[in-house]
Parts: structure tokens; sequence; C-alpha cells
């Protein structure tokens, strides 16, 4: 089989198999070599790695992946793409199929598995509709991992990199920047897909901290909060708080909290750092009391 990440046997396999690309599924095959180069270079593989690919389509990403990895897992939902993955990458013994919806896979137990526990590296070219969900998954669940390098909405990469103060900056920028560093690699123009996307994309890699930038007594009680800052953004962090039920968190002790952190009782949450965020989160959080 070919090389793929070039129009022209891209269009060939899809044509012997008379695939139909499902909408649903966000399926947007890269046809540009130069950028899926660039995807390895910045995902850093190795051949001591194990690389779990999320959605390989007809495994264009996988080609390269399985030239530079010691091994890959490539989770797939749509079983229409199974028979011609075992075609496109039947000259591969390191790459392990899996038809399945990522949500619904067990990836730490995956990684205990194929890698003895020890982290694995996570590069794909993300279906959009589920972005977060993923990237929360992955970090949520704990799974041993030291990056991500994935292709994602332009839009959605700059609100993972966004500071406080900012129009980007909102609970993804939070939830990813506790648990990793971001940095965006580069950006993809719709013309390097088939079908084109509708938006512009962006290649960005989260560096997983080996420890969190802060540490804070309940993790759960630190998202609810800062999920509850960002859902109402035009109003005033107080408020926001004080409204949302699920922290139990009264008016008086809010600002009170606020004044030991010598921050303004109008303030809004898109004023916060993930510090601020932290120190808030343990002042108001009763566990552990
Ligand atoms: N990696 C290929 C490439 O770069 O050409 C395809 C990328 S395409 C943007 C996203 C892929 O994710 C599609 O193949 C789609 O079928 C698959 N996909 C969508 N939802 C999925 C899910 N929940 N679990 C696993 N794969 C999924």
């Amino acid at each position: 089989m070919a090389q793929l990440g070039n129009p022209t046997n891209t269009i060939e396999v899809l044509k012997k198999y008379q695939f139909n690309f499902q909408k649903r599924y966000g399926q947007n095959f890269l046809i540009d070599s130069h950028i899926l180069e660039k995807i390895i270079e910045a995902a850093e593989v190795t051949k001591d790695d194990c690389v779990l690919e999320i959605g390989p389509g007809i495994g264009t990403m996988t080609q390269y992946l399985a030239e530079h990895a010691r091994e890959v897992i490539a989770v797939e939902i749509d079983k229409s793409l199974i028979p011609i993955l075992e075609d496109t990458l039947s000259a591969y013994d390191n790459v392990t199929v899996i038809n399945e919806d990522i949500l619904k896979v067990d990836i730490a137990a995956l990684a205990a598995e194929r890698n003895g526990g020890r982290p694995i590296k996570v590069v794909a070219n993300l279906p959009y509709y589920i972005t977060t969900p993923i990237i929360m998954g992955l970090f949520e669940s704990h799974v041993p991992l030291s990056s991500i390098t994935i292709m994602v909405q332009k839009e959605v990469a700059d609100r993972m990199q966004s500071g406080p103060g900012t129009k980007d900056y909102g609970a993804l920028s939070l939830a990813v920047q506790y648990y990793a560093k971001p940095e965006v690699m580069l950006n993809v123009s719709p013309g390097c897909f088939i079908p084109r996307p509708n938006v512009g994309s962006a290649v960005i890699r989260l560096a997983r901290y080996e420890k969190n930038p802060v540490s804070v007594k309940d993790e759960e009680y630190l998202f609810a909060l800062i999920r509850a800052a960002f859902n109402q953004r035009r109003k005033t962090l107080v408020n926001s708080l004080v409204n949302a039920k699920n922290l139990k968190a009264e008016k008086e002790e809010v600002l009170s909290a606020l004044e030991k952190l010598s921050l303004s009782p109008m303030i809004r949450g898109e004023a916060l750092t993930l510090e601020q965020f932290a120190a808030l989160s343990d002042f108001l959080c009763k566990k552990g009391d």
C-alpha cells in the first residue's frame, strides 16, 4: 500500500472502498505530507514510545507514527474504516487498531497493559465535536502520559493557551493549564484536509507536568468553582459563585475570601489566575475542615 498524506493516494483509497464521509464523526483527512512530518516532529515521537492515536481515519498519520514509534494503538469509532485500515497499515506489525468510541475506552488500563504503566504519548487529528471531553477525559482519568499533541480547531487551541484578562480565557484554559504546559506548534489551513473543514486548525502540544503547578484540598471543588466562575461571564465572581448551588458558598464567605486574597469584591472570574482560583477553592471548600 502506497504512502498516504497526499491527495492522489487518499482519493484512490476512498474510491477503492467507496467510502462515505460521516459528518457526525468529524471526518477530515489530512492530505499534506509536510504537515504530517511537522506533527511527528512536534510530538517528539521516538522508537521508545507507545503512542495512542485517536481517530486514525484511513490510517494517514498512523503510517507516519508507525515509522517513528515503537508501538501505535489507534482507536477508531467508524467500523467502515476498519477494512481500509487493515489494508493501509498492512506493512506495519507495530500497530493495533481498536474499533471503539474513545470516550468508552479505559485508556489507563490500555496504557498499563501495553506500556507497563509508563507514560504514553497521545498524537491525533481530533474529531472536533468532542475535543474537550477527550482532553479532559485523558487528564482526569489520570492516564500516565508525557504529552498530548493534537490538531484542534484554531479557536480551541487559542483558548487552551490563553491567560487571565483575555477574551479566550475560560474554564478550558484553566483545566488544561492545571495539568499541562500548552504550546501552539503550527497553524493548518482548511486546504490540507479532505473534505475541507469550515474552520482553521492548529496543532497544539500539551506537555504534562510531573507536578501540577498548584495543589488544592479538593480538585473536584476547584473545577466546580472554575466552571461556575465562567458560567455567567458578565456577572461578578461573587454572584456567579453564590448562584452555583453545588458550591454551597455563602456571600459573606466569598467576600471575606476575596478580601484575604486582596481581590476586589466586584472582580469577575476572567481576571483570576490559576493560583488565585486554587487559593479561593481552599478558602471555600469545607472538605477536610
Ligand atoms: N487521523 C486521520 C487523519 O488525520 O487523516 C483522521 C482524522 S479525522 C479529523 C477524525 C477521526 O476520528 C475520524 O476518522 C473519525 O471517524 C474518528 N472519530 C470520531 N469520533 C470518534 C470517537 N468517539 N472515538 C474514536 N474515533 C472517533
